[in-house]
């Protein structure tokens, strides 16, 4: 982590915690992150709990920030099944996890679609966490760096128009869910690649942008994730529905 930027821990809550048992949680994690002001806490509900979790967190008169896990870039229209930005803010959503590893391989989201998903949440005052990262098979074949550039530069021209206002995520397919984590030093090495696209587009960027690592971030390996200079935070997943186990989390980044 790097003094300058504030640290940022995302929990991802995928698909789970969808109804009542969203409040709870939502109130578990209001309660950790006031312990730890120095580090800023999102959660990302499924949209069928955002509304509550907002409610919940405006209860406890939390800093916490709410974050959807998807949206559409267009702002209204003939899309069933799909929510715009202008939709997650009126759920008092203010971030959104976009072009996550499961959407672009389950769902067949590519790099255009995660960059006009980017352009739109930011229009709509919508804060991006982008994400980005390699397949085991793409790791193997030696080509991480070169795929985790081409996704970040996609989205590039966007984030530079609002420096710091979005977030990118770097989390290596292979390590999410898996319990496998990215040594720390293998993570520096793709964060530390980003931040130099991020300073080509321009230096303001470059300091201002948190740049997440995720994949089976837990309490135990957060710490030495966490020590690395290009590492701002973590997007976590699994560890993220246990309130006690995301305070350590949150705590590690404190
Ligand atoms: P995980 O998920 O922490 O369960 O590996 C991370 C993510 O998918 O954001």
């Amino acid at each position: 982590m790097n003094s300058a930027r504030r640290p940022l821990i995302a929990g991802n809550w995928k698909m789970n915690v969808g109804g009542p048992e969203a409040m709870p949680l939502a109130a578990g994690v209001a309660r950790a992150a006031k312990e730890f002001s120095r580090v800023e806490v999102v959660v990302a509900p499924p949209y069928t709990a955002l509304a509550a979790a907002a409610h919940e967190l405006a209860e406890a008169k939390s800093e916490v920030g709410l974050a959807a896990q998807n949206m559409h870039p267009e702002v209204s229209g003939a899309f069933t099944g799909e929510i715009s930005a202008g939709m997650l803010r009126d759920s008092g959503a203010s971030w959104v996890i976009v072009g996550h590893s499961e959407r672009r391989q389950l769902f067949g989201e590519t790099d255009e679609m995660v960059t006009r998903k980017v352009a739109a949440a930011i229009a709509a005052e919508i804060r991006p966490i982008a994400c980005v990262g390699e397949t085991l098979e793409e790791r193997e074949a030696g080509q991480t760096l070169a795929v985790v550039e081409r996704q970040v530069r996609a989205f590039l021209d966007e984030l530079a128009k609002a420096p710091g206002f979005g977030v990118v995520a770097y989390e290596p397919v292979w390590a999410i869910g898996t319990g496998k984590v990215a040594s720390p030093a293998d993570a520096q090495e793709v964060h530390a690649m980003i931040r130099g696209l991020l300073a080509r587009a321009s230096i303001g960027l470059a300091s201002a942008t948190r740049v997440l690592y995720g994949g089976s971030v837990k309490a135990d390996n957060a710490v030495g994730l966490l020590e690395q200079a290009d590492i701002d935070g973590a997007l976590v997943g699994g560890a993220s529905l246990d309130a006690a186990g995301f305070r350590k989390i949150i705590e590690a980044a404190h």
